[in-house]
């Protein structure tokens, strides 16, 4: 059998991933067919931890009128939302699964214990992080970045909708160069986009590597277990 690249991960899926073509809310299929993905890297012998974002229902920052906190509240709640549908996409797979959320919400949930989690990884659980961090103004590639350091995760694989670190924004630049390597100060010199600059700090601080690759194909989640080089590689 292959053998996975890395021992533990944290899986950082976007939002707007888990909407399908409808680019709003979730499409139970698309999140099905992730989840198909992350029970074969799982399967590969990997510990997955998973930070998902909420865009696909709401950001707090792209609502101006609100109150920045109370809206920020609201985008937590919404990873939640899709914290739970991972996690029942995953038990439907007959993958063991966890949701810890950073809010407590005992019915719903598992309060985030770092050390619980951590066991829930060394038994072979999924480990699903909801809320972000619990704090307003963070972003969840914050969020995921906080967790992967926590529980000593090898590397953040973040899955989203472009297919790695490019030089300008490639949907309006078409000769938009993309980059296999980049350090993470470069990152953050060049204002790259693809990462908010607190989360970049945090792993550049503690040195987490971060690959960035794209979800049009689920099965990209195999691959990068694998360690195949796909999308961009962010480290010193
Ligand atoms: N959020 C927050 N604190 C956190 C993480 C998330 O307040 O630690 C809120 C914030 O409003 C954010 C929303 O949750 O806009 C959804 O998260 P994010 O925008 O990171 O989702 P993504 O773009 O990855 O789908």
């Amino acid at each position: 059998m292959e053998q996975p690249r890395y021992r533990r991960i944290l899986l950082k899926l976007s939002g707007e991933a888990l909407a399908g073509p409808k680019h709003f809310g979730l499409d139970y299929d698309v999140v099905t067919e992730i989840c198909r993905s992350v029970k074969e890297a799982a399967d590969l012998g990997t510990e997955i931890a998973v930070v998902v974002g909420g865009g696909n229902f709401w950001r707090g920052r792209s609502n101006e009128k609100m109150d920045r906190t109370r809206a920020d509240h609201m985008g937590m709640l919404a990873t939640v939302i899709n914290s739970l549908a991972i996690a029942d996409a995953l038990e439907q797979l007959d993958v063991p699964v966890r949701v810890q959320t950073a809010i407590e919400m005992r019915q719903i949930a598992e309060p985030y214990i770092r050390n619980r989690a951590v066991r829930h990884l060394e038994k072979g659980r999924v480990v699903v992080f909801g809320c972000g961090t619990g704090n307003p103004f963070f972003s969840t590639d914050t969020a995921a970045a906080l967790r992967a350091v926590e529980i000593d995760a090898d590397i953040i694989l973040k899955a989203t909708m472009v297919d790695g670190v490019y030089d300008s924004d490639p949907t309006k630049h078409p000769d938009a160069k993309r980059f296999d390597h980049i350090a993470y100060i470069d990152v953050l010199n060049r204002g790259l986009g693809i990462m908010d600059s607190t989360a970049t700090s945090l792993c550049m601080d503690n040195e987490v590597p971060i690959m960035v690759f794209s979800l049009e194909d689920p099965r990209n989640i195999v691959r990068a277990v694998l360690g195949e080089s796909i999308g961009t590689i962010v480290q010193n």
